[in-house]
C-alpha cells in the first residue's frame, strides 16, 4: 500500500487538512505502507516556501513522520510539482500524439463569453469544443506563428464515469456535463487535475485519500488515467470537517489552523487524537486513543461519511487527559514558552529552578484546558499584592470575621522568626502551631492562611502551593525566573495592610 498526503502550500495547514493527512497515515502506519508527502505547487502566484515549511513543521509536530517525499526523498521523485514540469510534458506530447488531448487556440475572453452565454441561458457552462477538431496543417500554422495554446483533454461524449469510493460507495457522473478540461495552460503549466494524475500514477500510489471537497475531480482525473491507459488508485473521499453552525469550519468560527491549536497550548497527540474521531470510530466507544493505539486500529471501513463537526470543547477534554499524562520534564519544556511569554521566564533556567518547575507545573497543569493557560495559573506565584486583595469585598469580609484576625496576625509572626517553609511537613508543623496558639483550626486556619499567602479565597493546595513559594522565594536573577515573593513576606505586607485597612 502507498499513500500520499499532497498540500498546496498556499497557507497554514488546516485541521480539516491535517485530518486528511492523519488518516493516510494511519492507513500507511496500520498497514505497513509507504507514506508520501507531495507538494502541489503549480499555483505558482499563491504557492510560497514558507507555507511549505510550515505545513512540514505542523505535520512533524503531529507526529506524521513521512516515509518518502520532499525532504525525505525516494525513487520516484522530484516530490514537489514545480519540479516535475518536464515529466508533464512528455506525457503531454503522449496524449498529443495518441490524439486523447488537442491543443485549444481559443482566447480567454471567448471562452469567458461564452460562460457567460451559457449561465445565462440556464445551461451548465462547459467547452463548446471549438478547437477540437482543427486540421493538423492549421495547427501547427499556428504554433508556427507563435500562438502558445492551452492543451485540453478529449472528454468522450456520452458515456458513464464511475468509481466505488471506499467511504462514500458508488460515484457516477456522465461526460456530458464535463467539457473537455484544459490538463496545460498556455504559459505551460499543468492543471491540478492533470499533474496530480501522473503523479499518483508514477509514485504508484495505491489509495488517494482525500477531502470530499475533490470529489467532482475524480472523474476528470479518471479519464486521465482512461487515456494514459492507466489503472487508477483505490479512492476515498473524506467529509469536510464543519464549524457548529454546520459551515464548512473557517477563521468566522475561531481558530482553524494547526498552528493556531498549537500556539493555543494543545498538545499533539491531543489534536491528533481528536481529528482520528471525526469521522472515523475504532467501534467500541473508546475515545482516549494515543498515536500509536490509531494506528493500530484504523480502517477505512469504520470511517463515516456524515460530516465531522469541531467541537473545541471536546478537543479540550482530550487535551487535559493528555496535559495529566505528560511528564514532567516534557511539561516543563512545553510550558517554557509560554511562561517566557509572560514575562515570568526571564532567562536561562538554572537547574534548581528547572526542578522547582517541574514540581509545580504538572499539579497546575493538571486542571487547565490549554497550556496558553498556564500563565494565569502561575500568577499568584509571581506576584502578590495585599492592597488589591483587601480592595475585593469577599476577602474582606472574610479576613474580618473571628478569628481571622489574630490568625494571620499570629501566622505572620510565626513567619518571621521560621525559615522558609520549603517542605509540605515544614508548613503542616507552623500551621499546627499557629492553630494552638490561636485555637484556630480546620477551615477557620487554613483557609486564612490562604487569604494571608494569596490573596484569594481560592487556589491550589496549600500543600502544594506554600512549599512552591518558599522554595523560590530566594532566587535570584540568575536562576531566569522572574522573583516570586516568600510566604513571610506575603504575610508581612498582608498585616500591615490589613492594620492601614482596620485602623
Ligand atoms: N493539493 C490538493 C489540495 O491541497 C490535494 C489534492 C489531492 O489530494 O488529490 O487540496
Amino acid at each position: 500500500m502507498r499513500v500520499r498526503f499532497a498540500p498546496s502550500p498556499t497557507g497554514h495547514l488546516h485541521v480539516g487538512n491535517a485530518r486528511t493527512a492523519l488518516f493516510n497515515w494511519l492507513l500507511a502506519r496500520h498497514g505497513g505502507g509507504t507514506y508520501v508527502l507531495r507538494v502541489e505547487d503549480t499555483d505558482r502566484e499563491r504557492s510560497t516556501p514558507e507555507s511549505e515549511a510550515t505545513i512540514k513543521d505542523d505535520l512533524r509536530w503531529l507526529g506524521l513522520s513521512w516515509d518518502e517525499g520532499i525532504d525525505a526523498g525516494g525513487d520516484v521523485g522530484p516530490y514537489r510539482q514545480s519540479e516535475r514540469l518536464d515529466l508533464y510534458a512528455a506525457h503531454t506530447r503522449q496524449l498529443l500524439q495518441s490524439g486523447h488531448a488537442y491543443r485549444c487556440f481559443c482566447a480567454p475572453e471567448t471562452l469567458e463569453a461564452q460562460r457567460q452565454a451559457a449561465l445565462a441561458a440556464g445551461a451548465p457552462p462547459k467547452y463548446p469544443g471549438t478547437c477540437r477538431d482543427l486540421a493538423p496543417d492549421d495547427v501547427e500554422a499556428r504554433v508556427e506563428a507563435g500562438a502558445r495554446p492551452a492543451i485540453r483533454l478529449r472528454v468522450p461524449a456520452d458515456r458513464e464515469v464511475a468509481f466505488d469510493d471506499i467511504v462514500r460507495g458508488r460515484v457516477a457522473f456522465h461526460t456530458d456535463v464535463i467539457g473537455d478540461p484544459v490538463i496545460v495552460r498556455g504559459d505551460g503549466i499543468p492543471a491540478y487535475n492533470y499533474a496530480v494524475v501522473i503523479d499518483d500514477a508514477l509514485m504508484h500510489i495505491t489509495h488517494v485519500v482525500r477531502g470530499e471537497d475533490h470529489i467532482s475531480n475524480t472523474p476528470r482525473q479518471l479519464l486521465v488515467y482512461e487515456a494514459f491507459g492507466w489503472t487508477p488508485p483505490a479512492f476515498a473521499h473524506l467529509s469536510l470537517v464543519l464549524g457548529p453552525d454546520h459551515a464548512p469550519l473557517s477563521k468566522r468560527h475561531g481558530a482553524t489552523s494547526v498552528a493556531e491549536f498549537r500556539a493555543k497550548g494543545y498538545l499533539p497527540e491531543a489534536l491528533a487524537n481528536y481529528l482520528a474521531l471525526l469521522g472515523w470510530s475504532p467501534g467500541d466507544g473508546q475515545e482516549l486513543l494515543p498515536l500509536n493505539e490509531l494506528a493500530a486500529r484504523f480502517d477505512l471501513a469504520h470511517v463515516g461519511h456524515s460530516a465531522g463537526v469541531f467541537d473545541e470543547a471536546k478537543l479540550a477534554w482530550m487535551n487535559r487527559h493528555y496535559l495529566k499524562a505528560a511528564t514532567p520534564g516534557r511539561l516543563v519544556a512545553l510550558a517554557v514558552p509560554y511562561l517566557q511569554s509572560a514575562g515570568r521566564v526571564t532567562g536561562g533556567l538554572s537547574a534548581a529552578a528547572e526542578t522547582w518547575l517541574s514540581q509545580i507545573v504538572p499539579p497546575l497543569a493538571a486542571s487547565l484546558d490549554r497550556l496558553n493557560e498556564l500563565p494565569d495559573r502561575m500568577h499568584l506565584l509571581f506576584a502578590f499584592d495585599a492592597e488589591a486583595a483587601l480592595a475585593r469585598d469577599d476577602v474582606r469580609a472574610e479576613i474580618a470575621a473571628a478569628p481571622a484576625p489574630a490568625v494571620s496576625r499570629a501566622w505572620a509572626d510565626a513567619l518571621a522568626s521560621s525559615p522558609r517553609l520549603t517542605a509540605r511537613d515544614a508548613f503542616r508543623a507552623l500551621a499546627k502551631d499557629v492553630g494552638t496558639r490561636t485555637g484556630a483550626k480546620g477551615k477557620a486556619l487554613f483557609h486564612t492562611i490562604r487569604l494571608v499567602t494569596t490573596g484569594l479565597p481560592d487556589g491550589p493546595e496549600l500543600d502544594v502551593l506554600v512549599p512552591a513559594i518558599d522554595q523560590a522565594a530566594d532566587f535570584t536573577p540568575a536562576d531566569g525566573l522572574a522573583p516570586v515573593p516568600g510566604c513571610r513576606e506575603r504575610a508581612a505586607a498582608f498585616v500591615a495592610a490589613l492594620d492601614r485597612v482596620t485602623s
